[in-house]
C-alpha cells in the first residue's frame, strides 16, 4: 500500500527530520521503516492543541484513557515485524488513533486491525480515509480472540500489554509467521517475539516497554 501524503503535513520537515535522526541515534536502523515514519502524518493522528509535539518521540494522550504509541516503539515492533520476511497478511490488536496501522499498512498488502473502543475506532477510519489508506480493514471487537474468519495472517502485532499472549492470536499466526506484542502487568512489559514453525512456538524477549493494558470486552 502506497500513502498519499500530497498537500497534507509537508510543513514540518525539519522536526520530522529531527525525530528520524532520534530514532537512529537510539537504535532503528531499518532505513524503510525510517523513511515511512519520515512520510506519515503523525500530527493529524492527534489533536490540535497537542500537535506541536507530534515529532517528538513520546507517548501523547487520545482520549479514553489510551495514548498514542511512541515513535520509537512504533518503528521497533515494525522493524521486529518484518525483520524475517514482508508480510502479505497482518493483524493488529488495538488500533487507538490509527498511527501504528498508518505506518504498518505500508509494509503489507492486507491488514486487519481490531479496536474495541468505538470512538477511537471511528476517528482512526477518517484518518486512514484521509491518508487514501481505506483498504485496511477495521473492526470493532475485543482483540484477544484475534479475526478467525480471516485467520492465518503472516504477522500480529498488539499495542497493548498483558501478562500472557492470547491463545487464539497463536493460533491464528500462520506457519513461518511472527508476532509481537508487549508482555507483562502493570504498565511494565517487555517486547516479546514469537515465531511459529509449525507446532512449534519460539519466543524472545527483549526491550522494556511501558504500554496501555490488554482489556476485555467492548466499549
Ligand atoms: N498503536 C496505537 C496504540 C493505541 S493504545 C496508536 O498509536 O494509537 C492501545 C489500544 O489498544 C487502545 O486504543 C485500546 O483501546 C486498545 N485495546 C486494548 N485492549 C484491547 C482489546 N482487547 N481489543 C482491541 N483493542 C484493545
Amino acid at each position: 500500500m502506497d500513502i498519499q501524503l500530497s498537500g497534507i503535513g509537508m510543513t514540518s520537515a525539519r522536526t520530522r527530520e529531527r525525530l528520524v535522526r532520534r530514532l537512529r541515534d537510539v537504535g532503528i536502523g531499518n532505513e524503510q521503516v525510517l523513511e515511512v515514519i519520515r512520510n506519515t502524518p503523525r500530527h493529524l493522528f492527534i489533536e490540535e492543541a497537542l500537535a506541536h509535539q507530534a515529532y517528538d518521540d513520546t507517548a501523547l494522550p487520545i482520549g479514553h484513557g489510551q495514548t498514542i504509541s511512541q515513535p520509537w516503539v512504533v518503528a521497533r515492533m515494525t522493524e521486529l515485524l518484518i525483520a524475517k520476511k514482508r508480510p502479505n497478511k497482518v493483524l493488529e490488536i488495538g488500533t487507538g488513533c490509527g498511527y501504528q496501522t498508518a505506518v504498518l499498512a505500508q509494509f503489507c498488502d492486507e491488514l486487519y486491525s481490531v479496536e474495541r473502543i468505538r470512538p477511537l475506532q471511528d476517528q482512526a477510519r477518517k484518518r486512514l480515509l484521509q491518508l487514501g489508506l481505506a483498504r485496511v480493514q477495521l473492526r470493532h471487537a475485543d482483540g484477544g480472540f484475534g479475526w478467525s474468519a480471516q485467520a492465518p495472517f503472516d504477522a500480529i502485532l498488539a499495542a497493548c500489554g498483558r501478562p500472557d499472549i492470547p491463545q487464539d492470536l497463536l493460533a491464528q499466526l500462520a506457519d513461518g509467521g511472527r508476532l509481537v506484542m508487549p508482555v507483562g502487568s502493570d504498565g511494565r512489559q517487555q517486547l516479546t517475539v514469537v515465531d511459529r514453525e509449525g507446532d512449534q512456538y519460539h519466543t524472545q524477549t527483549l526491550d522494556a516497554v511501558r504500554f496501555v493494558p490488554f482489556q476485555r470486552g467492548v466499549l
